[in-house]
C-alpha cells in the first residue's frame, strides 16, 4: 500500500484516488518558466513525478500527468528585453531545451503540458468570479489582487506563522513591486496580484479590468482545474513553492470551486545545492542536463538525483556522486546482460523489500539498495532468471532504460 508523505498534514498518508471510481490518478506539477531552465534541479523534480506516474500505473491507477508552462511573467519579459529579443522567441527556445532535456532522461510526456498564455480566458473566468465572491479587488494601481484575508487559514500549507510568511512574500517580491507587503495599493499585506495591469511596452490581453496579463499564482489554479478538474489528487513541485504559490492556489482554487481540498497530497522535493548554495539562475551556479549528459548516462543521472538522498533531503550535488551512481548503472547492465542465471535462492525476500521501500513515500534510495543487492545475486548467480526479469521491471519504474552500449 503507498503512502505518500503530504505537506498539508505533515504526515505519510495512504494514497486514494478522489475519483468515485477509485481508479485514477491525477498529478499536477508546477513547471517552469522558459527563459534559464533545465538544470539539475529542474531534471530533479522532473524525474521524481516521473517515477510516482510510472509506480501509480504499475499499481494499476489510470494517470494524468499535467504540468504547466509561464510563458509570461516578468521575468521572461525583463529578460526578452535584455537579449532584445521577442519574449514567445526567448521562450520557445528555453522551453524546447527544456523538454529535450526530460527527453533525454527518460520522462515520459505529460498528458497534457499547459502554457500560461493558451488559458487567458479560463484565468479571467476564474478572476472574475473570485471578485465576485468578494475575494478579490481591483487596486488604485490598476491591478487586480486576491484578499488574503477572505480565506481562512491561508497560508496554512506552510506551517508558518504571520510574521515567517511576510518575509517571505518580501523576499520572494524583490523583482514586483506589485507582491511586495509594502506595497501601498493593496488591502493587505498578504494580498497577492491576480491581474496584472500592462506597463508601456508590455504584451497585454484586453480583460474587464484593463489591459494586462495573469499572476503566477492563479495561472497554475486555472490550468489544473480545467485540466484536472476542482480536486485531484497529486500537487507537486520544488519546496521553495510552498509559500507562497500553492498557499496561494489552495486559496484561489477552494474559494473558486467551494470544494476543499482542492489537492489530496502535496508533495514538494527538496532543494538542489551546489557549492553550499541552492542551484539557481540567480546565483548562476547551474549544471545544464545536456552538459551533464556528456559526462554521464541518464541512468546514472536519475540515480544519483533520485537515489542518493530521499527527496524531501535536500541534496549536495557532487561529481563524484554521480560517478558513483554510473558504476551502480554498469552493475545494473552487466546484471541484466549477462546469460540467464541459474541460482537456486528465493528472488521473493529481494521483491518484496523493494516495494516495501517504494511504499513508504517512494523511498527510491533505499530502493536502489535492494536493486544493487539483486543484481549481485544475479551476477554471482545466486538467483534464477527470474531475478533478471524483476531486476529488469524494476528498473523500468525507475525510468532506467540500461540501455547496452
Ligand atoms: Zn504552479
Amino acid at each position: 500500500m503507498l503512502k505518500l508523505y503530504n505537506t498539508l498534514s505533515q504526515q505519510k498518508e495512504e494514497f486514494k484516488s478522489l475519483d468515485p471510481s477509485g481508479k485514477v490518478a491525477r498529478i499536477y506539477v508546477c513547471g517552469v518558466t522558459p527563459y534559464d531552465t533545465s538544470h539539475m534541479g529542474h531534471a530533479l523534480v522532473a524525474a521524481l513525478f516521473d517515477v510516482l506516474h510510472r509506480y501509480l500505473e504499475h499499481t494499476g491507477y489510470e494517470v494524468m500527468h499535467v504540468q504547466n508552462l509561464t510563458d509570461i511573467d516578468d521575468d521572461i519579459i525583463k529578460k526578452a528585453r535584455k537579449e532584445n529579443q521577442p519574449y514567445e522567441e526567448l521562450g520557445r527556445r528555453w522551453d524546447a531545451l527544456y523538454r529535450d532535456g526530460l527527453r533525454a532522461i527518460n520522462c515520459l510526456p505529460f498528458d497534457n503540458y499547459v502554457p500560461a498564455s493558451s488559458v487567458i480566458d479560463p484565468i479571467q473566468k476564474m478572476i472574475a468570479s473570485l471578485v465576485e465572491k468578494d475575494a478579490a479587488y481591483k487596486a488604485s494601481d490598476g491591478n487586480v489582487y486576491f484578499r488574503a484575508s477572505s480565506f481562512a487559514d491561508y497560508g496554512k500549507l506552510s506551517h508558518l506563522d504571520m510574521a515567517q510568511m511576510l518575509e517571505k512574500a518580501r523576499a520572494g517580491a524583490e523583482d514586483s513591486l506589485a507582491d511586495f507587503p509594502g506595497n501601498p495599493a493593496k488591502e493587505s499585506d498578504l494580498d497577492f496580484i491576480l491581474w496584472q495591469a500592462a506597463q508601456p511596452d508590455e504584451p497585454y490581453w484586453d480583460s474587464p479590468w484593463g489591459n494586462g496579463r495573469p499572476g503566477w499564482h492563479i495561472e497554475c489554479s486555472a490550468i489544473s482545474t480545467q485540466s484536472l478538474g476542482q480536486q485531484f489528487e497529486v500537487h507537486g513541485g520544488g519546496a521553495d513553492l510552498i509559500f507562497p504559490h500553492h498557499s496561494s492556489e489552495i486559496a484561489q482554487s477552494e474559494t473558486y470551486s467551494g470544494k476543499s481540498p482542492v489537492v489530496g497530497y502535496w508533495m514538494h522535493v527538496a532543494m538542489l545545492y551546489l557549492g553550499g548554495e541552492k542551484m539557481s539562475k540567480s546565483l548562476g551556479n547551474l549544471i545544464l542536463i545536456n552538459d551533464a549528459l556528456k559526462r554521464n548516462s541518464a541512468d546514472a543521472l536519475r540515480i544519483y538525483l533520485l537515489g542518493h538522498e530521499h527527496y524531501r533531503t535536500p541534496l549536495h550535488f557532487t561529481q563524484e556522486g554521480v560517478d558513483q551512481a554510473e558504476k551502480h548503472a554498469d552493475l545494473f547492465r552487466k546484471a541484466l546482460a549477462q546469460e540467464a542465471a541459474f541460482g537456486e535462492a528465493d528472488v521473493k525476500p529481494y521483491v518484496e523489500r523493494f516495494y516495501a521501500a517504494m511504499d513508504d513515500d517512494l523511498d527510491i534510495p533505499a530502493a536502489v539498495g535492494v536493486m544493487l543487492e539483486l543484481a549481485k545475486a544475479v551476477i554471482e548467480n545466486e538467483v534464477d532468471f527470474r531475478g533478471q526479469e524483476h531486476l529488469r521491471y524494476m528498473s523500468n519504474l525507475l525510468g532506467l532504460p540500461l540501455a547496452q552500449d
